[in-house]
């Protein structure tokens, strides 16, 4: 299934992509969620299955603005910390995931 989907490195590695770095391009978003949904798992908080876990950050992540910031250039002025540590963000991330579970909960893959 996976092999049908090209990679984003397949399709950066051509020209004229491929003269620019996007490495450092990060949806904040997807950070946090990563971040928030890892403590939420060593807690027990969610079912830690495959399925469930990428089921729902999909679904969060799908729920949440796209954020992307271009990481390294101007993190002396705004470090990724005071979007991924505001308590606010934190706050809605952890909405967005319990808001996915539950409905993930209503008809699990696993
Ligand atoms: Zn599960």
């Amino acid at each position: 299934m996976a092999d049908l989907l090209p990679s984003v490195n397949v399709i950066l590695d051509k020209e004229p992509l491929v003269r620019y770095d996007f490495s450092q391009m990060r949806n904040m978003w997807e950070l946090l969620v990563y971040k928030v949904l890892g403590e939420m798992i060593e807690k027990n908080e969610i079912c830690n299955c495959q399925d469930c876990v990428l089921d729902t950050c999909a679904l969060a992540l799908n729920n949440l603005p796209a954020n992307y910031w271009i990481l390294g250039s101007y993190d002396a002025f705004t470090p990724p910390e005071t979007f991924t540590e505001n308590p606010n963000n934190i706050r809605l991330a952890e909405e967005a995931i319990l808001k996915a579970y539950r409905l993930v909960q209503k008809n699990p893959h696993h």
